[in-house]
């Protein structure tokens, strides 16, 4: 049976408009159900539930808080496996790292259960004659999150729990690609005794992203998606007086010195190229290889590529599955005929791979394209330098650590990357000079933990704080700092002048 995801405003599930939009099984590129498009008034209804939610919500202690953040955290793990089939089966991705994108999300939801500690304040006894000073952080009242197609459970828990841990109430707007995983969050959500309207799920497009950034009640926008996408959120919701995070896209690069255990490498570089297709913002899609190691490291690649399993994500034997969309896996497979034309080797033609149960990737139905590895990519070229956001590695013979870094620097993006090294002085000097936000040394995938904030540089990030940790906390509250003066016998009379402390 064809299924129907809805919206979710004040505690129900909503159908609000009448414009749908298929959704997709990548796996056979069979229809699977439709997603309900909000219209404005759709958005509207969701804004009024959780304006009338918020107060509620806002006065409830931080204890109570975090005691629902623990009971949603404990229904999250035990629906894990279920959400985890969603997930693949609109997303693509294996079970298994479906699993693990929960796992990581669910990270951040344990970081907001200590909110009670997070949001402690300062507190100066004496700053003038009998006076105090501390400060406190409120949240900030409606608040949006808006999210990708490629992480539909985890990029939303980089916002919400925090969001609602600081006392807000928040409406996520999700990949209308993959909807179904917000609908069981919020059934979660509810069934920890979160009230109603305080969590809202709007499904749509551009529609309800414009309605949500310009609706006078909605305080702060979190945005992560593509590039052009982000700087249009920052740009028109700051415009409208709204504080606005918003997270792009990403070209990762991994610095490979000839030092470097290329062993390790070559299984870095296959893991973080390959993994969930190549359809993560953190992914590696370039490896720069110092001379005069490429040809070895190259080699190496290609031996691992070869033995990786292609297939659907429920099929516990496949290690990477299909892309997202049809015209999403077009795209991704048109850079492979550009990126020959520009001057790069075609090594491994993702084309071509097995598909389990099916034929070559080209010829199976569903959104199949297998890895693929470009070599002597040309520096500055359009696969070089564009995001692809699919299974395409590039490998770039550079000659130099400052050639390599030169490359990293020159980039639009600034989100991840990774040297691989023995030598720490190198290591180090690479942190201080790279010009991107997330760094590993030797980890290919260097996302932070729930308890630092993860962002990136440059059309990385629009905005000043990233997600999670404390930055998360700072974005959805407000600082107030109250001086405070209890009745004394002894005081001035009537002063005019600036106070000052004498
Ligand atoms: P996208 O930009 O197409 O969509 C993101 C969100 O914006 C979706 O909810 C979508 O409905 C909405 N949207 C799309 N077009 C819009 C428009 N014209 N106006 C208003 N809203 C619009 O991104 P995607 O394809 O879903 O996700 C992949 C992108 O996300 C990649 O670029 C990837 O690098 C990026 N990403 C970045 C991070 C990060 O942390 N920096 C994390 C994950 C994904």
């Amino acid at each position: 049976m064809s299924k129907v995801i809805t919206h979710w405003i004040n505690g129900s599930p909503a159908d609000g408009g009448s414009r749908t939009q298929e959704i997709f099984n990548p796996a056979t590129g069979e229809v699977s159900g439709t997603v309900t498009m909000a219209t404005a008034a759709d958005v509207d209804a969701a804004v009024a539930a959780a304006v009338a939610a918020w107060p509620q919500w806002r006065d409830a202690s931080l204890v109570k808080r975090s005691q629902v953040l623990f009971r949603f955290r404990e229904l999250m793990y035990a629906h894990r496996d279920e959400l985890a089939a969603l997930i693949s089966a609109e997303h693509g991705k294996v079970h298994s790292d479906a699993l693990g994108e929960v796992a990581r999300g669910l990270e951040v939801v344990e970081f907001a259960c200590g909110i009670p500690h997070l949001l402690k304040g300062g507190f100066s006894e004496g700053v003038s004659t009998r006076v105090d000073s501390y400060s406190i952080r409120q949240p900030l009242g409606v608040v949006a999150g808006i999210t990708p197609f490629n992480f539909p459970a985890m990029v939303p828990m980089w916002m919400f729990p925090i969001a609602i841990a600081c006392g807000n109430a928040f409406i996520l707007k999700p990949s209308e690609k993959d909807p179904s995983a917000s609908l069981l969050m919020a059934r979660l959500w509810q069934e920890a005794g979160l009230p109603d309207g305080v969590f809202g799920v709007v499904q749509g497009d551009k529609v309800a992203v414009d309605r949500l950034l310009e609706h006078p009640d909605v305080k702060a926008v979190s945005f992560v998606g593509s590039t052009p996408i982000a700087r249009y959120v920052y740009e028109t919701g700051t415009a409208h007086g709204k504080r606005v995070q918003a997270l792009g896209g990403a070209k990762n690069h991994m610095l490979v010195l000839p030092d470097a255990d290329l062993d390790l490498v070559a299984d870095s570089a296959v893991s973080a190229g390959f993994g969930s297709a190549g359809e993560r913002c953190m992914a590696i899609s370039v490896v720069l290889a110092v001379d005069p190691i490429g040809d070895d490291l190259v080699k190496k690649i290609v031996e691992r590529v070869d033995k990786l399993v292609i297939g659907p994500g429920d099929d516990p034997r496949s290690e990477m599955g299909p892309l997202v969309t049809g015209p999403h896996r077009d795209k991704v497979a048109s850079y492979l005929d550009l990126g020959v034309s520009e001057g790069a080797t075609l090594v491994v033609d993702g084309r071509r791979t097995q598909v389990l149960g099916g034929a070559a990737a080209a010829e199976t139905p569903g959104f199949w394209l297998g890895p693929t590895v470009l070599d002597h990519v040309p520096a500055g070229s359009r696969v070089h330098t564009e995001e692809i956001f699919g299974p395409v590695l590039s490998i770039v013979r550079v000659s130099s650590y400052e050639d390599g870094l030169r490359l990293i620097n020159g980039l639009e993006f600034g989100n991840g990357t990774a040297v691989f090294t023995n030598d720490g002085g190198a290591a180090r000097r690479f942190q201080n000079e790279v010009e991107v936000g997330m760094v590993g040394i030797n980890v290919p995938i260097p996302v932070p933990m729930a308890f630092y904030s993860f962002g990136g540089w440059k059309a990385s990030l629009f905005g000043d704080t990233h997600v999670h940790g404390t930055e998360g906390v700072h974005f959805y509250t407000r600082g107030k700092v109250v001086t405070s003066r209890w009745l004394d016998p002894s005081h001035g009379g009537v002063n005019l002048g600036f106070p000052t402390n004498k």
